[in-house]
């Protein structure tokens, strides 16, 4: 248990606003958006500068009190959850820390604090003729703070890579209280370790992040949405090539789903419908872009079309007439996950394999579900232009949800199995927090492990940060 005494002093370094013991305030802060874990916590700070956050954690360094970073808490490992497995911890939440500093047209650069929205990023970077190319169905609530920490991935990785591409520059707190400033929109500088680099990805194990530089691009000023039928992820691999080939490499997302995922998106969305007019087995919803206004577009995207129409690669599609029509395809896409959790247990796998071994895997995890777990459906989708797939598997109908989910970490075992086989990863883009712990410590190499396990102790030698994320 955390002292009062302790409590009644953060509470004043917090300053006014700046905590909560509120349990009804706290309530949404200490579940995920799965409502797999249940998260607990005497205490919320919420600072509103560097300057306050950097004299919270000096304090909890002297006291030994353990921090858990919180940014728009849509992250899905468990990372953001305050108090499991019996720790006592306080959650820090960046959600004042939320504006928009500066944006440079010219520099192609944006800076924000970390609570900020990725939608505010996105929306700022518009306002000056620029993209913020991160793009993820949780876009309105997930923050600099957290994308960065989860290296988050989503719809235009294939394009614009990672947020990790993405970041110059941070300005962070260290456990111990320090602030490091590698706030710079500088395209180049090798003058060592990148600090910046080491916080990405690190899911608020080595310091708590307070402000970053993002790299801007391009407007996208023409973009072409299409929903194309196939018969098989083999296909779909295919048409990614010819596309690429077909549109000077202007493909920006191209994305995989299954008929039985889809149904369960046309019965349970509301307003969702099928954009062709028979049921096919694979569909796949791609965006070709460009920055300048390019009538050659649209006529080598129509070629591509109807070549791959004639020779029975694409079983029927369209390419939408309008940005409304492109949104209604994208909405689909996007609530592939929301309309899995009305269909009872569903066991998750985030995992990416290299982009040519996609149909493979799905084939062998496919069949070794199907023949180790009879009934459960596979309803694997995701990003099929960077090999990451979200390998999720239903219960079956009208089974029981709390025996298929005590299945959990047995059916984790036996895909990572089959992903390691392919030289893959089992966290793509949502991190291990604390639900991957062990089975990072099971399939990571060692020398690996043992380099991570160095850097948080030089780092955080007491634990304060996150001590349940990453390592046990
Ligand atoms: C509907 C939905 C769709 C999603 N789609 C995608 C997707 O396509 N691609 C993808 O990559 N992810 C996706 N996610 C997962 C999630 O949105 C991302 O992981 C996101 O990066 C989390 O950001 P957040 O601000 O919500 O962080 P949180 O959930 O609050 O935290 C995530 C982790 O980062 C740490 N953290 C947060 N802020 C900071 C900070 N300032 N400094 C240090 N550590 C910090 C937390 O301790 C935790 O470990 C999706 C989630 C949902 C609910």
């Amino acid at each position: 248990m955390i002292d009062p005494k302790h409590m009644d002093a953060l509470i004043k370094i917090a300053g006014p606003g700046g905590a909560s013991q509120d349990a009804a305030e706290l309530a949404p802060h200490l579940t995920e958006w799965r409502d797999k874990f249940q998260g607990n916590c005497p205490l919320m700070l919420m600072p509103a500068d560097t300057k306050t956050l950097s004299a919270i954690v000096r304090y909890c360094q002297e006291h030994r009190i353990n921090i858990v970073p919180q940014g728009g808490n849509t992250g899905l490992v468990g990372g953001g959850t305050p108090g499991l497995e019996g720790r006592d911890e306080i959650l820090v939440s960046t959600k004042r820390m939320n504006r928009i500093l500066a944006v440079d047209a010219e520099d192609f650069s944006i800076t924000a604090e970390a609570g900020a929205p990725v939608a505010a990023l996105q929306a700022a970077a518009a306002d000056v003729d620029r993209l913020f190319p991160l793009s993820l169905a949780s876009e309105g609530s997930c923050t600099a703070g957290g994308v960065i920490s989860t290296n988050a991935g989503g719809v235009h990785v294939l394009r614009y890579g990672t947020t990790r591409a993405l970041v110059l520059g941070i300005e962070a707190v260290l456990p111990t209280g320090e602030i490091v400033n590698s706030l710079s929109s500088l395209r180049k500088d090798n003058t060592g370790y990148n600090l910046a680099q080491l916080l990405v990805g690190a899911e608020g194990t080595l310091g708590i992040v307070t402000k970053a530089t993002f790299k801007l691009s391009p407007p996208e000023r023409q973009k072409h949405t299409c929903w194309l039928a196939v018969e098989s992820p083999a296909v779909a691999l295919k048409l990614l090539s010819s596309l690429r080939e077909a549109t000077g490499d202007r493909v920006s997302a191209f994305e995989l789903m299954p008929r039985g995922g889809l149904e369960m998106v046309f019965s349970h969305i509301p307003g969702a419908r099928d954009p062709l007019d028979a049921p096919y087995p694979w569909c796949v919803l791609t965006d070709v872009a460009t920055s300048r206004p390019d009538p050659g577009l649209a006529t080598a995207l129509e070629a591509w079309l109807e070549a791959e129409l004639d020779a029975g690669r694409i079983l029927d599609g369209a390419i939408a007439a309008t940005v409304g029509q492109g949104q209604d395809f994208w909405r689909l896409r996007e609530s592939m996950s929301e309309a899995q959790k009305h269909e009872g247990g569903s066991i998750k796998h985030d995992i990416s394999v290299p982009v040519s071994k996609v149909p493979a895997f799905l084939a062998e995890a496919t069949a070794a579900i199907e023949a180790g777990y009879p009934g459960s459906r596979t309803t694997p989708f995701g990003h099929l232009g960077d090999g990451n797939i979200h390998f999720n598997i239903m219960q079956p109908k009208g089974g029981d949800k709390q025996a298929f989910l005590a299945q959990w970490e047995a059916m984790n075992a036996m895909v990572h199995d089959i992903v390691v086989s392919m030289g893959g990863s089992i966290s793509a883009e949502h991190g291990i927090g604390t639900l991957k712990r062990d089975e990072l410590t099971r399939l990571k190499p060692p020398a690996e492990l043992a380099a991570m396990r160095a850097i948080k102790a030089a780092l955080d030698p007491n634990n304060i940060l996150n001590p349940g994320v990453l390592f046990g």
